[in-house]
């Protein structure tokens, strides 16, 4: 996604020399190589054809405008983002839940335990923390605890999905 360009540059002694300046490839300059950069927009073709609508609907037409066309694109969409790579190459299922509320993630309750713990114990300094998290961790995500915290998501997934409001899921799986 790089493209290089010759530039020429003064060096201090006056000298001018030739260097290879890599340049990131834009938006425009990729669906052109696609023979795909539209000129004009397809609804107001008296105007060029916008870069960027800022939208962030993914619904929308996808030749409304450059960033959205050019993310519609297959190779595109099948892309992985660096950290799914970096972590299914070191040998880790990468799994990424949708965007809920916090209380029907386990994991949630598992770093709500351990700052929790942080700050019963730690001395709020960061070297402090920095020797201590690992057992702050440890210590709260003992097996029987990562179970507790994934059984009470669960009972809020159930009871949101007998679309019980806040107070109601609150009371069923809190018991108050
Ligand atoms: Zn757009």
């Amino acid at each position: 996604m790089y493209y290089e360009k010759d530039k020429w540059f003064a060096k201090k002694s006056g000298q001018w020399v030739q260097n290879k300046i890599k340049y990131v490839k834009g938006v425009r300059h990729i669906l052109e190589e696609y023979g795909l950069w539209l000129e004009k927009d397809l609804y107001n073709p008296i105007k060029k054809w916008r870069l960027d609508c800022k939208s962030k609907d993914t619904s929308e037409d996808s030749k409304y405008c450059a960033h959205h066309f050019l993310a519609s694109q297959p190779d595109f969409m099948s892309q992985k983002t660096a950290l799914h790579e970096a972590v299914e190459d070191s040998g880790h299922i990468f799994e990424l839940y949708p965007k809920f509320h916090c209380k029907c993630n386990w994991i949630e309750r598992y770093w709500s335990a351990a700052k929790r713990e942080a700050r019963l114990q730690c001395d709020y300094t960061y070297k402090s923390l920095d020797k201590n998290i690992h057992t702050f961790l440890d210590h709260t995500g003992k097996l029987p605890n990562i179970r507790w915290y994934y059984n009470r998501s669960w009972r809020y997934i159930e009871a949101y999905s007998q679309e019980m409001n806040v107070k109601e899921a609150n009371d069923v799986v809190v018991g108050h």
